[in-house]
């Protein structure tokens, strides 16, 4: 069965459909990046809260700003919004439900002026994003809102019909002051470190091109909350749509499927209120950092901790790597021993049965995340997930043998070629001088820590460069298998 909003209650006995009258929604969110993930995320939640009778005020309205967005319009439009969540346990079991908290999408290359009312409406409170870390337009090395953009240039003539997110926004949030209406809250909920910060920068400083004055206003009356946000959804493929119609019978254009782990930590602090999220699962705290902490050097540094070995010794999923019994036993010790000591309280969290519930999601058959996935980008990962742990370590005294052992898998992994001599494909935008610095750590085991860029000072010290080495050494002659088996060895 096709799925629309005429065919959704048929379908109750195949599959959880919404239990609420769907027509006494109103938007209150605008959300700009309806991907998978704000789909199996937040709306998600929303629809959790529609379920128990709250939010009718709260629904979503989806925003599609790039030319392939198109696709997505074409698939909610269709589907009057509904669309299927897939969690994928780790038994093989599917667990669905169609979710019907986005109750409209509207595709700005089409009608941006349609967008920018719809914010600039007394009923919309909150605008949200998931546009991925690019979509934030910070300049990899200055750091700095990149002005000089060719779409940003574009939306700065004068006179320009705004065609991003930012010139979208700014103009609604100009109608708001204009017609005496509060402004909404900007919501960032991708997986940005600080990610409300950073929202609050790049808004800010497109608007003060645009016009300072309003700038000024929106940096003072805009809240930008930060949060953590966490569910792995991978991309949906065409595997995924037959699953969906074979196993619960609905034809659905656009599935999501993910993990059934999720967790959303939310910063307090709206412009105009926000619905009752901590009802449906979700942690509102004042601070958020602690949280975001406990993940990047838990969740995140913890997949650099299997990437490496686990591709040297001949994996490629994630599940055959977080399942070798070694290599799980070398992470947890990771976590223990050095992450844990370098964390902040984490308010309402029991980290050791965080850190079970992450081997386990790691473990998951279903989900068929890649070693590959998680090797890619390392010159951003390796310093914003693993060296910040060697470094606070360090300065506490504390141990880094296994840090550093990550670090050295990863310097190992960027030779190139693996250990029966087979090209790795190194996707990196430093590959081609890590790869070559890489190659000379034979003759110059210190070769690879010395560049400053990446790894600063760690180079000159020794509580960190002897473990490294060691497991350089070891790697070059006994191979990935061997030197984790070792490495997670009690006693040493
Ligand atoms: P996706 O490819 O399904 O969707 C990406 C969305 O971002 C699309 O709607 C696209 O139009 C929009 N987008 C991209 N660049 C943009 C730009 N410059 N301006 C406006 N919109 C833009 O990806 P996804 O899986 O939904 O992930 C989106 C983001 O969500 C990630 O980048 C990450 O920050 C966050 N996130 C994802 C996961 C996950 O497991 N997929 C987990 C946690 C957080």
């Amino acid at each position: 069965t096709a799925l629309t909003q005429e065919t959704v209650t048929g379908l109750a006995r195949q599959v959880a459909v919404p239990s609420y009258d769907r027509s006494r929604l109103t938007a209150g969110i605008v959300h700009f990046g309806v991907g998978g993930f704000h789909r199996a995320h937040q709306a998600m939640y929303l629809d959790r809260l529609m379920n128990a009778g709250k939010a009718f005020d709260w629904a979503i309205c989806g925003v599609g700003v790039l030319p392939e967005d198109v696709r997505m319009r074409e698939a909610l439009t269709a589907q009057d919004g509904l669309y299927t969540l897939v969690l994928k346990h780790p038994d093989g079991t599917l667990e669905a439900r169609v979710i019907g908290s986005i109750v409209e999408y509207l595709f700005a290359p089409d009608d941006p002026e349609a967008v920018i009312e719809k914010m600039a409406g007394p009923a919309v409170r909150i605008v949200s994003l998931t546009i991925t870390e690019g979509g934030y337009n910070i300049h990899p090395v200055t750091g700095e809102f990149d002005a000089e953009a060719p779409a940003i240039r574009a939306d700065l003539e004068p006179g320009a019909t705004p065609a991003t997110v930012f010139g979208l926004v700014t103009e609604a949030l100009r109608r708001r002051r204009e017609r005496g209406l509060t402004p909404f809250t900007i919501m960032s909920c991708d997986n940005v470190q600080e990610n409300g910060a950073v929202a609050r920068r790049a808004f800010t400083a497109f608007a003060r091109l645009a016009d300072p004055g309003l700038a000024a206003w929106i940096d003072g009356n805009v809240a930008f909350p930060g949060s953590m946000v966490d569910r792995i959804t991978p991309a949906t493929t065409d595997r995924d749509r037959e699953a969906v119609a074979r196993r619960f019978g609905v034809r659905d254009a656009w599935p999501v499927v993910c993990e059934p782990f999720t967790q959303w930590v939310l910063q307090e602090g709206f412009t105009d209120g926000r619905p009752p999220l901590e009802e449906a699962g979700v942690q509102v705290v004042a601070d958020v950092e602690p949280y975001e902490l406990m993940k990047l050097r838990l969740l995140n540094a913890g997949h650099q901790a299997l990437a490496y070995f686990g591709y040297l010794s001949g994996y490629r999923y994630v599940h055959e790597a977080a399942t070798d019994a070694a290599l799980a036993a070398f992470l947890l010790d990771y976590m223990d021993i050095e992450a844990t000591p370098v964390l902040r309280p984490v308010p309402g969290v029991d980290l050791d049965a965080y850190k079970r519930t992450l081997i386990e999601r790691f473990s998951n058959p279903e989900v068929r995340d890649t070693l590959a996935r998680l090797c890619a980008a390392s010159s951003d990962r390796i310093p914003k997930w693993v060296l910040p742990v060697v470094r606070e370590q360090l300065a506490g005294a504390g141990e880094v043998t296994r840090a550093a052992a990550v670090v050295a898998s990863w310097a190992r992994y960027a030779e190139g070629v693996d250990e029966s001599g087979e090209p790795i494909t190194i996707v990196d935008r430093l590959a081609d001088r890590l790869t070559a610095i890489a190659r000379t750590q034979h003759r110059r085991p210190t070769a690879f820590i010395a560049n400053r860029e990446i790894f600063g000072d760690l180079a000159e010290d020794e509580r960190f460069v002897a473990p490294y080495l060691r497991t350089l050494e070891s790697l070059h002659t006994k191979g990935a298998r061997a030197t984790v088996r070792e490495l997670a060895e009690p006693g040493r």
